[in-house]
């Protein structure tokens, strides 16, 4: 197996998530008797609107349906990020027999990083090969937190109180009027999140927590990105 070769591959779909605002982890199945590639993922955690929105999900979900079966015996995964606990679970499920990630995660990562939950008796044999191209990996990574950090900074928010601003957020939301009238009767704190005098998009929040975030165009969810950390601070007596 080229492990190089597939990693790339990886790559090019990490990329392609950092293109739509998304945290760029990228993942494909290869079955190892012919390096038929049987699924290909990527984060689409924002656009999905789920916590289920990683890449090794996806790509598990699409090699199942591709190759007919729960099992993925005789595969290898490939992705660009360590598993975190939840896809390296999936793995585990489908009995495929290789992870090969790329970046280490400190936070998060499952295969060996903060645990490794294959040495913890489930009496799986997957095999476990991380940092490969790991600074390529590690790169696409840093690159889209630093671009991130220097776009939320020109974030700010503006509170929503007059009848005007509610009609132009209900036109930038796609919610009704109503819908955010009974927001902000019901004590939430609605805003425009805007950069600049661009608005990007609307945001409700209830003691700063998020209750609505509607950011219509996927090229600016990169910017809002730590809207909710903007929120929580802003909500700090
Ligand atoms: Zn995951």
């Amino acid at each position: 197996m080229d492990d190089i070769y597939y990693m790339k591959l990886a790559l090019s779909l990490a990329a392609e998530a950092a293109k739509e605002g998304e945290i760029p982890v990228g993942a494909v199945i290869v079955r190892n008797s012919d390096g038929f590639v049987a699924g290909k993922g990527r984060n689409t955690r924002e656009k999905s609107r789920s916590a289920l929105g990683h890449a090794e999900i996806s790509a598990v979900s699409e090699a199942c349906s591709v190759l007919g079966g729960w099992r993925l015996e005789g595969c290898t995964m490939y992705v660009t990020l360590e598993p975190c606990p939840m896809c390296a679970g999936a793995v585990m499920n489908s009995r495929m027999d290789r992870i090969v990630f790329g970046a280490h995660d400190a936070r998060m990562g499952a295969c060996g990083s903060v645990s490794d939950i294959f040495s913890l008796g489930f009496g799986s044999t997957t095999e476990i090969c991380g940092g490969v191209m790991e600074d390529e990996c590690s790169a696409l990574l840093k690159d889209f937190f630093g671009g991130m950090r220097k776009r939320s900074r020109a974030v700010r928010l503006t509170e929503i109180k007059t009848a005007d601003q509610i009609k132009r957020a209900a036109a930038l939301s796609g919610l009704s009027a109503e819908s955010i009238e009974a927001e902000i009767a019901l004590g939430r704190r609605c805003c425009f999140i805007r950069k600049k005098k661009r608005l990007l998009g609307y945001v409700s929040s209830e003691k700063g927590i998020i209750v609505n975030k509607l950011i219509p165009q996927p090229s600016d969810r990169a910017a809002c990105e730590d809207i909710e950390e903007l929120i929580l601070r802003e909500a700090e007596p």
